[in-house]
């Protein structure tokens, strides 16, 4: 069987007209590409149309100030993706006079660009044969050839990366790498996929020696590692005047540019009568005497390798905190709906009427 040609044929004939398949325009593939890598079509296709619309070329998106960036991306997640969109137009426009370069090499040495989405653009937007090897493809090619090294292993990738590239070669790149990433994701399922109906099945490896569900082998990996953050919401002031400080969180750890409210994380869960005898808690309150208002219940988070479990106490503080503070931002209560903030923190504040 010639399986990128059966492949393409069903591709055309059950592919789903989307703005982004419509277009051999890099930058909104690129947009495309990234909004979509962590995030189902249903809940990514509002953000590709706000950054199209507010942001229609590289050169607008260059312009843009990080916190317009990180606000219209606000809720989606893995924020480092939105951040690096920002630098690489900015890269685009200084150094490629605001064309999008139009080479492997060159796409892929851009900022937040590895090489599913350089091979993915290249092909789409240019027509280079380059595979894309994403999840989908691995899972595939893994059934389809029956190849059982582990695909997060750096054999089993290159192998499959072998593989995928032979099969693309006689192709239109662009349009094999998207049949295979939609068969993949609509009908090689991980789970129970209907092979019975497969117009693969006479050929599929996996299904012919009744090792579909064995494959895509994968080496497990370590547990999610669990944090437990205790944010201090500190209020001054009264009624439309109430203040709250914030927290632009900086590069080294999660949320890299987005705000969050001062907190001390603890090793496990802490009660608050052992937080509010830590040595932390005397360094931050000193000499003051705050007065505990409310203590949220329990957020939990999820993130690719982190498990956050955050608490929320609002703290009433007349005295001036500025001194421990003056790294963060001293803003009104009512203005907190402006700034870029976690999807854990988005939760909180609407849950407890901030954004209304
Ligand atoms: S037969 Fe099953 S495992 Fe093989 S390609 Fe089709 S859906 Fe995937």
């Amino acid at each position: 069987m010639d399986f990128a040609l059966t492949l393409i044929d069903w591709y055309n004939l059950n592919k789903r007209q989307l703005p982004w398949r419509e277009t051999d325009d890099p930058y909104k593939i690129w947009l495309s590409e990234v909004i979509f890598q962590q995030t189902r079509i249903e809940q990514g296709l509002a953000y590709y149309h706000s950054f199209t619309g507010r942001f229609p070329t590289v050169q607008h998106l260059a312009q843009a100030s990080e916190d317009e960036v990180m606000k219209l991306w606000q809720g989606l997640g893995y924020y480092s993706r939105a951040r690096n969109l920002h630098t690489t137009a900015k890269t685009i426009v200084e150094k490629f006079n605001g064309r999008f370069p139009d080479n492997y090499a060159d796409i892929l040495a851009l900022k937040g660009i590895g090489p599913y989405t350089a091979a993915a653009i290249a092909s789409i937007a240019f027509n280079l044969p380059h595979a894309v090897v994403d999840g989908n493809v691995m899972r595939v090619i893994s059934r389809w050839f029956a190849i059982d090294d582990a695909v997060n292993s750096t054999v089993g990738k290159k192998k499959i990366e072998i593989v995928v590239n032979e099969l693309l070669a006689t192709h239109t790149p662009g349009t094999f790498n998207q049949a295979m990433m939609k068969f993949g994701a609509l009908f090689c399922k991980p789970k129970n996929p209907d092979c019975e109906s497969c117009i693969f099945n006479t050929a599929c490896l996996a299904f012919q020696k009744g090792s579909v569900g064995k494959l895509p082998f994968k080496i497990k990996n370590q547990p999610p590692k669990k944090r437990f953050f205790n944010y201090l919401l500190l209020i001054s002031g009264k009624g439309a005047y109430q203040k709250v400080y914030l927290n632009k969180r900086v590069e080294g750890d999660i949320w890299q540019g987005l705000y969050d409210f001062p907190l001390i994380e603890t090793e496990t869960e802490t009660e608050m009568d052992v937080l509010i005898n830590s040595s932390v808690w005397k360094v931050v309150f000193k000499d003051t005497s705050p007065v505990i208002i409310q203590i949220s219940r329990i957020f939990k988070h999820q993130l690719t390798h982190q498990q956050i479990f955050a608490k929320f106490i609002t703290i009433s503080t007349e005295k001036n905190l500025s001194e421990t503070f003056n790294d963060f931002l001293y803003v009104n209560l009512k203005n907190l709906a402006d700034y870029p903030v976690p999807r854990l923190i988005e939760q909180y504040l609407s849950e407890n009427g901030f954004l209304n």
